[in-house]
Formats: C-alpha cells, structure tokens, sequence
C-alpha cells in the first residue's frame, strides 16, 4: 500500500523542502520505493535531488495544465528507490491558469492515482502559501506532515493552515489526516528552542515527532551540491536525524 503524504506549512523557510528532500532520501535509504513530488514553482526539491531543470522537458506543470502522463515526467534521482516528478518555473503559471479549468482541486490525485502504486510513499513538497497547488496536494494526500521552526512566532499562522486542512477535510479529502508535526531548525544553545518545543507539544501533543531537526550546518550546504544529506555527508548530525526521522515515520505505517 503505497502512502501520499503532503509537506504544508504556507511560512516559507521552515523546512519544508528539506524534510521533503532529506526524508525521502532517507526512506529510500532504508529500502522504500519513493516519489518525490515538487509542486513548488521555485523548483527547490528539484535541484536538491540533482536535477538540471533546464534540462526538464516535462514538469508537473505538465501534468495539472497540459494533462501529460505522470510516467512521463519522472526522473531517476542518484539514490536508488528516489523518483521525482520535477518543478520549474512554469510551474508559477499554474496559479492562475487552474481557475479556469474544471475539478481544478483534483488535478494531482488523478495523475498521481496513475503511478501511486509503484511506491511505498510518494512526498509532496508544497509551496510557501495555501493557493491551488497546496490544495491539490492536501487532496492528493492521505496526511499532511507540518514542519514548524522553533523560531519566535512558532504556531503564528497555523490556525490558516488548520483551518484549510479542516476545508480540503470537510469539502474535497474527508480522510486526509495530519500525519505528524516536525520540530526544525532547533537551536540547543538557546532557551528559546525549548520554550518552543514545549509549546508545540502542548498544541499538538503525541502528534509531534520524537525526533526534532537541529541546525546543521551540513544541511544547508548540501542542496548547492544537488544532493540530499545521506549521500552529501552521511555521517553528519543531519543525516542521521533525517534517517531517524525516516524510521519514525515508517514506523507508523
Ligand atoms: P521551506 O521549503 O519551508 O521554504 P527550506 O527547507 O528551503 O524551507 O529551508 C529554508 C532554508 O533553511 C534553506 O536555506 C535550508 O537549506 C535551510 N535549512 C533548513 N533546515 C535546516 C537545518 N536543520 N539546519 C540548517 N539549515 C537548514
Ligand atoms: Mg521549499
């Protein structure tokens, strides 16, 4: 049984495309059959698993606009058991040309209906907002895993992001869960970190991973080289929270 899960948080910066990156590479690590999906116009998942998007003939633009078969628009990553469906910038087109077209919230579940069942999981990177392609994705998903920076203003804006999940529920994906909430970019040198955490945890309870992402420098440096942290720097901290992150949510199937 093949699992979608969406990653929505409409801040921008919190680690969406990292977790969808480094979590996918890690799921495959451990031997699942993984499709990455990016559905964020700026292609950062894209580039993250290496891919030239100048060299994309189809993106998934393709495949909500021109309806282009999803097996023809996905790629081989350098990890074995990692696909993706790639984003270019024509993706940023997408916005306003789906207002127009009929079932537009369902554009992604019906392609990815299509392929789903030659993986274990298929990873939606979403957008930094809560438009078209973010509501595809939650009607595409089975959950939806909430990256949250322990950052000031942590849970700002997540009563938006509720509040849609609540709506895709309600109107387009009734058995769309939340599949768990991930705590990033933690910074243990600060005590703000752990106001943070306890915060969330009192908002989310047992829905809030065991495993929390720190800060790591490796993590940032490994998208300039179009690699996820397993293959860029297998033994740094970041890759071996990614890979328990991995375990974890495996361990929920
Ligand atoms: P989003 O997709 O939500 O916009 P990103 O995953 O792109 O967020 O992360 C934003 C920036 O922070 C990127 O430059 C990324 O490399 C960096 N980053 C993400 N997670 C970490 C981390 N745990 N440690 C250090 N840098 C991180
Ligand atoms: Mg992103």
């Amino acid at each position: 049984m093949s699992k979608i899960i969406a990653i929505a948080n409409q801040k921008g910066g919190v680690g969406k495309t990292t977790t969808s990156v480094n979590l996918g590479a890690g799921m495959a690590t451990l031997g699942k059959r993984v499709l990455l999906v990016d559905i964020d116009p700026q292609g950062n998942t894209t580039s993250g698993v290496g891919v030239n998007k100048a060299d994309v003939a189809n993106c998934i633009y393709d495949i909500l606009i021109n309806e282009v078969e999803p097996a023809e628009t996905i790629l081989e990553t350098m990890i074995d058991g990692l696909h993706i469906i790639p984003a270019t910038i024509q993706l940023a087109g997408a916005e306003i040309e789906l207002v127009s077209t009929i079932s537009r919230e369902l554009r992604l579940k019906k392609a990815l209906n299509a392929v789903k069942g030659k993986y274990d999981y298929v990873i939606i990177d979403c957008p930094p907002s809560l438009g078209i392609l973010t509501i595809n994705s939650l009607t595409a998903a089975d959950s939806v895993i909430i990256p949250i920076q322990c950052e000031y203003y942590a849970l700002e804006g997540l009563s938006q992001l509720l509040n849609t999940v609540r709506l895709v529920q309600k109107n387009l994906n009734p058995h769309l869960m939340i599949e768990g909430v991930l705590l990033t970019m933690l910074d243990a040198r600060t005590n703000l970190g752990i106001q943070v955490i306890e915060e969330v945890k009192k908002y989310f309870q047992e829905k809030v991973y065991r495993t929390i992402i720190p800060r790591n420098i490796r993590l940032s440096e490994a998208p300039s080289h179009g690699q996820s942290i397993i293959t860029y720097d297998p033994r740094s901290k970041g890759a071996e929270v990614y890979l328990e992150l991995a375990k974890e949510v495996i361990s929920y199937e």
